[in-house]
């Protein structure tokens, strides 16, 4: 056997990334914190927590970063973001594969997420010279009207174990070009990851020379150091990504101490083939939508509805590819899909697939792939569930490789199926037909925050705006003009006329 195949001990292999990545060696042994690499289950690091005292600190160090950081100029602040996103591509490989060993991710999937983070870096770079704000007609005359855009103090950041390190770049990037200063908690199944990317962070900060101290802070631990993050009245702005279950305790929070939320919650996100449909191109799209990240993403396809005239032709089709993919360690050539995160997943996906069963549905895989590192390590095939109808578990997110598949027969049917659920992620039409393809995407189809044409709902680029409608929390992060959520804007009136006329003409004479 090559050495190709025969890769170090997950837990050597993690241990020497970190080193070459610059974490100390201290922050991630002794600690209380257990972290287990889904890859083999094995134990990988004791990462030492945040205490409650230590993140109150951390974020009055961020509010005084702040209030020194909203007076650098927009375009010295893309310096910064600009030296990151340069840290980023001496440390993409490094980075890319230790997310592979700490969330699973098989390794294209790894380094893409670490290209996420690179091409973030360089749409802010430019936004630091475009943080434009509007001239305005007034009715009075010699006046000037105008919007300016202002930092808004420190932003926090919770997320999610299935993009580890993605999700603090859509929001850090922006949120230092805009001025803030970030405060981040990740999740607690993936700490390692987020180590190294504050200490990538911190060599940025080094070469920038003048960056006031805090300006970046990490809170590691579970959700009650999250609750610090939520509860402190000097964070204005708060970007949390998870299940909507965490973004039902964590809104009405921010909302009482009118605080402003992205909320990027869970999905439930669904295509529909048409009978024009090109089925080999709708296939891979599926194939990729569904089972790439073995089903762990927000945009992961969960439900697919299929027209009568084409359903035989597809699903067959579909059930086989199913059945071929290779499942197993992603470090190994030719898997396509990697482990679940833990057994609560694994559990979760049984459930759904039981339930399913009763309801009367064709179940293809779903089982537990064995003999993969420990017993700890949680392998599946991923399931294609043929339905009778849209009832039951499709209705809610299973996070797992789970797709469900239903007939329809008219689009008006599956347009309803598809925006019944909770859930207003992403979502996809495969069709050759213009009329089909436009009525989806109007404001009588897909009532998601994304809605795609002949591709998947997965695998979104940062140039456009992310996020979802309905429970999926109606926050918008990464390109288009999301940046405006992490400033405060001013509307400005300027008299330079000797006259004080009202606006309305409304008079209020004083007799002077
Ligand atoms: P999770 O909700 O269990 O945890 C997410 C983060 O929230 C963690 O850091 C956790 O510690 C923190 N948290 C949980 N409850 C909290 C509370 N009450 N106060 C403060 N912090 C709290 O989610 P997960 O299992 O890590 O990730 C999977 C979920 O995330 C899925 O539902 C998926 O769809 C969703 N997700 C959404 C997006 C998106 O952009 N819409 C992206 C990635 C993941």
């Amino acid at each position: 056997m090559s050495e190709a195949h025969t890769p170090l001990p997950v837990a050597t292999e993690v241990e020497q990334l970190l080193l070459r990545l610059g974490v100390p060696r201290e922050a991630h042994t002794g600690g209380e914190l257990t972290v287990r690499s889904p890859v083999s289950g094995e134990v990988i690091a004791q990462v030492r927590q945040t205490t409650p005292g230590e993140a109150t600190d951390t974020i009055g160090r961020a509010h005084a970063a702040y209030k020194a950081w909203r007076n650098v100029p927009a375009p010295r602040r893309g310096e910064l973001v600009r030296l990151l996103g340069e840290e980023l591509r001496a440390a993409k490989r490094d980075l890319g594969r230790l997310v592979t060993l700490e969330a699973g991710k098989i390794p294209s999937e790894g380094a893409g997420e670490v290209q996420e983070m690179i091409d973030i870096c360089d749409f802010a770079v430019g936004l630091s010279r475009q943080l434009y704000g509007l001239t305005l007609a007034t009715e009075r005359a010699e006046h000037r009207m105008m919007e300016t855009w202002h930092p808004l103090g420190v932003c926090g950041v919770i997320s999610a174990f299935n993009f580890p390190v993605a999700v603090w770049s859509w929001n850090a990037a922006l949120a230092l070009v805009c001025g803030d200063s970030v405060v981040w908690k990740p999740s607690e199944k993936t700490p390692l990851t987020a180590l190294a990317v504050h200490a990538i962070a911190q060599r940025a900060i080094e070469r920038f020379g003048d960056a006031p101290e805090g300006l970046l802070g990490l809170l590691l631990g579970q959700r009650d150091i999250g609750e610090v993050l939520v509860d402190d009245h000097r964070v204005p702005i708060l970007s949390a990504t998870g299940s909507t279950a965490m973004g039902r305790q964590v809104g009405p929070k921010l909302a009482a101490r009118f605080a402003r939320a992205i909320l990027e919650l869970g999905g439930n996100n669904a295509a529909i083939v048409t009978p024009s449909a090109d089925l080999d191109l709708t296939l891979r799209g599926i194939a990729f939508a569904a089972m790439g990240t073995a089903g762990q993403r927000c945009t992961t396809l969960r439900r697919l509805f299929v027209h009568d005239s084409v359903y035989d032709q597809l699903v067959p089709k579909l059930a086989k590819v199913y059945g071929n993919v290779q499942v197993g360690d992603p470090r190994e050539a030719g898997t396509l899909v990697g482990p679940l995160i833990d057994r609560a997943a694994f559990d979760g996906m049984q459930k759904a697939l039981g339930e399913s069963r009763e309801a009367g549905a064709t179940v293809h895989g779903g089982q537990r792939v064995e003999g993969i590192g420990t017993n700890d390590a949680y392998y599946a095939r991923p399931a294609l569930v043929e339905l009778k109808s849209h009832a039951g578990p499709v209705l809610r997110e299973t996070f797992a490789p789970i797709l469900y598949v239903v007939r329809y027969s008219t689009l008006d049917e599956a347009i309803e199926w598809h925006n019944e659920v909770g859930a207003g992620l992403s979502s996809s039409i495969f069709t050759l037909n213009v009329r089909e393809a436009e009525r989806f995407m109007s404001s009588a189809g897909s009532d998601c925050g994304i809605a795609n044409v002949n591709i998947g709902p997965s695998g979104a680029e940062i140039g456009g705006a992310f996020g979802g409608e309905k429970e999926t929390g109606g926050g918008r992060e990464a390109g288009s003009d999301s940046w405006k959520a992490y400033m405060r804007r001013a509307t400005n009136t300027i008299n330079y006329s000797t006259a004080l006329p009202l606006a309305q003409g409304v008079t209020f004479d004083i007799g002077e």
